[in-house]
């Protein structure tokens, strides 16, 4: 008998066979690229696959650092959705209501129900700012923005513009946020750009983490500490925001402790996407989802996977990530298909390019194992590893180019596997 996704199709003269339905939720990194590679690697009579999405705007996340400070425009990094998909996917258009586990179903707010074989859930994370209190109330846009929103972003561009003197606060309220070093570029690049306009001598720039120190692991923890030092920007650690007075500019830590400011940029607190706290059994308290870190299976029914900053695993929530995990899972998808074993050789690889204003960037890169080491990646003829050159710079803008071009439609970038490369990284007793 049929399970309930399974579609029946004819293949020739009297002959049926099974047509196995793969859904996808979430159109964005993950989505799209394990759309595409399960595409590529799936006769289309063998498996139907159906992408879904609330909207059809792809936002290059990474490039929304640069909006505040007027080097990338919103249009030149957003592109529409199902033009990323290649042919032979579906896709439909609806916010998700919820998942059924029990019934192997998605029910979608526009009513339609898809039934399915496979799940994958690539529906990243969700800023959750009115979680802390005080955030969005009076104040917030005006005096407290955050550019981690295509909107937040533009509308941060503008008040950079009119700022001119005073304490610009740099806050991540708690982890885990997407992309850890973004808002440490985004004090860099804001050092940078208040050189250019002549304005630095007038400005305090701070940064407020709830973390230890500038970064989660020892060795780049002072590396980027160092910088930061070198770049006059304080930081303050181990603080918990639990309130941020928009009106009066003030961060408001759990312990008592007052951050005042001018202007903050504030990285709100993030959940799983919030359809997931509506579907029985799918998420854990964060609305993330349970996922075995080695083979992307999720841990809440052997044919639900998760991708992406969706899935609850110990690497970081980056597009980089996304990209590496994303080889291991169609593979798993497959071998899920044809009953055989999975490949458990996702090590949590992950690297980012560190932008550090001057044209310059930094890159590290780091897997469950082993911490963001100096070095060379991917061989020792590499790029620098934790320090800053052009090349690396060059790196980064180079990115967004891999992003919709390799990425995305689910190619391999040449020389980077998923698997983490040792060969020219330093340990740490050299560093
Ligand atoms: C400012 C910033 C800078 C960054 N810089 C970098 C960087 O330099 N390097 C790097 O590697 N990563 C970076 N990232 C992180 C990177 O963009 C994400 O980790 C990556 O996009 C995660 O992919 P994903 O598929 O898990 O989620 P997303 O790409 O966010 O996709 C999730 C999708 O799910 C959809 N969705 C959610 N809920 C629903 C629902 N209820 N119904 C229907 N659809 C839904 C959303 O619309 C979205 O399209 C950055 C992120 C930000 C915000």
């Amino acid at each position: 008998m049929a399970t309930p996704g399974r579609r029946w199709g004819k293949v020739g003269p009297g002959y049926v066979r099974c047509v196995d339905s793969i859904v996808i939720l979430g159109a964005g990194t993950g989505g799209t690229l394990v759309a595409n590679r399960l595409r590529r690697s799936l006769l289309e009579h063998d498996a139907q696959i159906v992408v879904v999405d609330q909207d059809d705007r792809h936002v290059y996340q990474p490039g929304l650092l640069f909006v505040p400070f007027g080097l990338a425009q919103l249009e030149e990094i957003t592109r529409p959705r199902g033009a990323q998909l290649h042919g032979g996917i579906r896709y439909v258009q609806s916010p998700i209501e919820r998942v059924e586990l029990e019934h192997q179903r998605v029910l979608l707010t526009d009513g339609t129900t898809l039934a399915y074989d496979v799940l994958i859930i690539a529906t990243g994370a969700e800023l959750v700012p009115e979680e802390t209190e005080g955030l969005t109330g009076p104040g917030w846009g005006k005096k407290v923005f955050t550019f981690y929103t295509p909107d937040g972003a533009v509308a941060l561009h503008d008040a950079l513009e009119r700022f001119d003197a005073g304490r610009l606060v740099v806050n991540v309220v708690d982890m885990p946020i997407k992309c850890p070093v973004a808002p440490l570029e985004f004090c860099f690049l804001a050092d940078w750009y208040l050189r250019e306009r002549k304005i630095r001598g007038r400005v305090e720039l701070t940064y407020v983490t709830p973390l230890d120190g500038a970064f989660t692991t020892p060795v780049a923890s002072r590396a980027l500490g160092g910088l930061l030092a070198e770049k006059d920007i304080a930081i303050v650690t181990e603080f918990n925001t639990g309130e941020v007075d928009g009106l009066t500019g003030r961060l408001i830590a759990y312990d008592g402790r007052v951050v005042p400011f001018d202007l903050g940029v504030v990285i709100p607190l993030h959940s799983g996407a919030g359809y997931v706290g509506r579907s029985p059994g799918l998420g854990d308290e964060l609305n993330f989802i349970p996922t075995d870190q080695r083979t992307l299976q999720s841990k809440v029914a052997p044919n639900v996977f998760a991708i992406g900053d969706a899935a609850s695993i110990t690497t970081s929530k980056a597009g980089s990530v996304t990209h590496f995990e994303g080889e291991v899972m169609v593979e798993n998808v497959r071998r899920f298909l044809v009953g055989k074993g999975l490949d458990d050789s996702y090590d949590g690889h992950a690297n980012c390019f560190i932008e550090t204003g001057f044209h310059k960037a930094l890159l590290i890169d780091f897997n469950y194992d082993t911490e963001p080491l100096p070095g060379h990646f991917p061989t020792q003829l590499g790029l620098p590893l934790l320090k800053q050159s052009r090349l690396n710079h060059l790196g980064k803008l180079m990115f967004q180019w891999f992003y919709w071009h390799t990425l995305l439609p689910g190619r391999d970038i040449p020389g980077v596997g998923s698997e983490m490369p040792h060969s020219g990284k330093r340990p740490p007793t050299e560093s």
